[in-house]
């Protein structure tokens, strides 16, 4: 059999391409990727990026509320984050994981099929298009949407790969709440959006959060820099750059060595953990080439507002193409444009 429309992602674009999809009767079927241990380190596991986040104050429709009850009704029994939950006892925005289950029921109440595993391999040298999986299953598709993400970027030290899962993270959310951070400095690297919200986020469990930046400045919006600077728990250090994670065999991280780049030498910040927020690398590995990517790896447009990629039948959606807005409304927004153009694409061809 071949597939109509294959949409290979689970955030926020591929959701919304699979309600087009969907509501279009093309009978979508989500690749969500696969519950590995290597994802998991990765940061690539179903439902992506927001899936790692807490509140998400600016998708609109989402205002802060009670969303409790709502979110309760909607959403099948045994996919409502429950870790979060303490969060609605009071007002608050919608949070990332109950936003992505939420996306993710959504999909599925309008006949999307879900299947729990990775695409590690694309052939699109002609229509249809064959795609394998990495639980070894085969696929035949006349179009395919794009909807990987991007992934957390570490610094790329030796000491940071021998310390990953015992200190060292790229996922506050995921991590902070360990045993092994609790009332302990940590070390948040990084001066963007992430990196405050991170910091910010490990406060509820460190005795203290030190930020590194590189330079002199955030890169983050005035209003995330305002929230660094006034939390008490929160110091930042400029002109910081991480030279070698510290530690040992048994108990994992038990500091940073940050070299000063403008006054030279180095300084230790004892610290249980080590938490990156340098930003982010395209989920574009797996298409080998097959699709034109820019000089980051991002996939290329080929077309102004059309979600085109170099090969017909193939749109891309979400941050896998945008290296610059990277928010979850404007990947919503293209993973629509993806189903419609798969939808015209398909009409076009006569299938
Ligand atoms: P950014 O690209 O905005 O920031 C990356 C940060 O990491 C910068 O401070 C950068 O320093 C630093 N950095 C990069 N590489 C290195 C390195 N090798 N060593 C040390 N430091 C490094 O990425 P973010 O992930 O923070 O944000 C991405 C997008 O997501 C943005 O559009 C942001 O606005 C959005 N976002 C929004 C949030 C919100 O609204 N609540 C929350 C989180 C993200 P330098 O400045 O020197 O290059």
């Amino acid at each position: 059999m071949t597939e109509h429309v294959v949409i290979i992602g689970s955030g926020p674009a591929a959701w919304a391409a699979a309600i087009y999809a969907a509501r279009a009767n093309l009978k979508p079927l989500v690749f969500e990727g696969a519950e590995t241990e290597e994802n998991r380190i990765a940061g690539t596991l179903p439902l992506g990026q927001l899936n790692l986040t807490t509140e998400v104050e600016n998708y609109p429709g989402f205002p802060a509320g009670l969303l409790h009850g709502y979110i309760r009704s909607a959403v099948v029994e045994n996919r409502v984050s429950t870790y979060l939950e303490p969060l609605h006892e009071h007002r608050h925005a919608v949070t990332g994981p109950e936003l992505m289950n939420l996306m993710r029921q959504q999909a599925e109440n309008f006949g999307t099929r879900i299947i729990t595993d990775d695409v590690v391999e694309l052939t699109l040298k002609k229509p249809p298009y064959q795609l394998k999986t990495l639980g070894g299953q085969n696929f035949e598709t006349h179009t395919i949407i794009i909807a990987t993400g991007a992934r957390a970027n570490y610094l790329g030290l030796e000491s940071e790969e021998r310390f990953k899962n015992r200190g060292v993270s790229a996922c506050a959310v995921c991590d902070g709440a360990l045993p092994r951070f609790r009332n302990k400095p940590l070390v948040v690297v990084g001066g963007g959006d992430s990196a405050v919200e991170e910091a910010t986020y490990l406060t509820k469990y460190a005795s203290t959060v030190h930020m590194l930046m590189r330079r002199d400045a955030f890169r983050a919006s005035k209003i995330m820099q305002e929230r660094a600077r006034t939390n008490p728990k929160i110091n930042i250090h400029y002109f910081r750059e991480v030279d070698e994670v510290l530690g040992d065999d048994k108990g994992g991280v038990t500091g940073i060595r940050a070299k000063n780049n403008r006054e030279g030498g180095t300084e230790d910040f004892p610290a249980s953990g080590l938490f990156l927020a340098i930003g982010h690398t395209p989920n574009t590995d797996f298409l080998k080439g097959q699709v034109a990517l820019n000089d980051k790896g991002y996939i290329k447009y080929t077309t102004l507002m059309r979600t085109y990629t170099s090969v017909p039948g193939v749109f891309a959606a979400g941050d896998v193409a945008d290296d610059y807005y990277r928010q979850a409304v404007t990947s919503a927004g293209t993973g629509c444009m993806a189903a419609l153009d798969a939808e015209r694409y398909l009409a076009a061809m006569g299938l």
